[in-house]
């Protein structure tokens, strides 16, 4: 009898013994992770003011007009961007901070004077504007982003990645030098266990109307993300949306629109998920911004000449929050912030005060 009850009790303590491995393994350190998010193109006037009725009223966009009207406007200017961008305004309006209001001079700037995605992503990503990239050619990137440096470290090796729209990105980030993946364009979703979204996505990614052969619709971006993240739980994400830009250029002010709204929807299925799992809960940070501005009136569908862009961060222990006024920060604060947050290097007086 006695010899039963030592037996029960040893497979207690091992089962115990397994639980609490089990649960120590999942997150070694408590290195913060980052969610770094680009949309392509994004003009900060439609983030802080939601939909342009001027360019609502464009009479081109007459069949469109009276959706757009009924689900984005409002007389009341808090309500007109709150249902553009819900997540932004409910969720890091009043838990993170926002940046780029220039009505309340709260500024965020690019620093290169390109004003174009390869320049962009590359002041973004590595923390300063290179004045030899003067295209968007598909060029291994020379400069070192933050991806590449965060790979390196020996708390992020293996545990970062990319998922992107535009086809450039695996030479911006240099996939070959720097190790980081990049999922981008209309590439499938490759491991030994797909999961049932991602087979679904690589057998029917290019049945859904390839608009741009070099610009995959976000949701697919997404829904590769997001499976990636569940499966791999990766303590670095990059996720690049690019359908704004595009349909800007095209001058369809209606899909831009609803891009746009579709890309906070999608954020905040992600940052849902953060949030409802304990190896992220409270120990990621969100940050968001854009590679570009656009111009105004009937020069929107342009990159315009403005540097005006537009900053969010959600994280935990933000001290000011909500749109930071009478501030300046600049594109080439990106990259020495998410150093800053994650340890990885010691100068960082370039960084975002958070
Ligand atoms: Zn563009």
């Amino acid at each position: 009898m006695l010899e039963f009850y030592l037996k029960k009790i040893k497979y207690l303590i091992l089962f115990i013994a397994v639980f609490f491995l089990f649960n120590s393994c999942e997150n070694k350190d408590n290195s913060p992770n980052i969610f770094l998010i680009t949309l392509d193109g994004v003009r900060w006037q439609e983030v802080f003011y939601g939909i342009d009725t001027v360019l609502v009223n464009n009479p081109k966009l007459t069949s469109e007009k009276k959706y757009l009207l009924e689900n984005f406007d409002d007389s009341n200017s808090e309500s007109k961007r709150k249902k553009l961008m819900p997540f932004f305004w409910n969720e890091i309006f009043k838990k993170g901070k926002l940046y780029g209001d220039l009505n309340q001079n709260s500024y965020f700037s690019i620093t290169n004077n390109k004003i174009f995605s390869y320049p962009g992503y590359n002041e973004i990503l590595t923390g300063s504007a290179d004045s030899l990239i003067n295209s968007n050619s598909k060029v291994y990137n020379k400069n070192v982003t933050v991806l590449e440096k965060l790979n390196n470290n020996k708390f992020y090796k293996n545990k970062v990645a990319a998922f992107c729209s535009w086809d450039v990105f695996p030479f911006i980030i240099n996939d070959k030098r720097s190790g980081v993946p990049v999922n981008a364009g209309y590439m499938p979703a490759t491991s030994p266990n797909l999961s049932e979204i991602e087979k679904f996505i690589n057998s029917n990614q290019r049945r859904a109307p390839v608009i741009w052969e070099s610009v995959r619709l976000d949701v697919f971006t997404h829904n590769l993300a997001l499976e990636y993240v569940k499966k791999e739980k990766p303590k670095v994400l990059y996720l690049a949306y690019g359908e704004t830009d595009d349909f800007a250029h095209m001058g369809d002010y209606d899909q831009y629109i609803k891009a746009l709204h579709n890309n906070d929807k999608m954020i905040s299925e992600l940052w849902s998920f953060i949030q409802s799992h304990k190896f992220y809960k409270d120990n990621t940070f969100l940050i968001i911004t854009t590679d570009h501005g656009r111009g105004i009136e009937e020069k929107w569908s342009g990159h315009g000449n403005s540097k005006s862009t537009w900053a969010a961060i959600l994280g935990p222990n933000l001290n000011e929050k909500g749109i930071i006024k009478d501030s300046q920060n600049f594109t080439n604060q990106i990259a020495p912030t998410i150093e800053k947050i994650t340890g990885i290097s010691t100068n960082n007086h370039n960084s975002i005060k958070l």
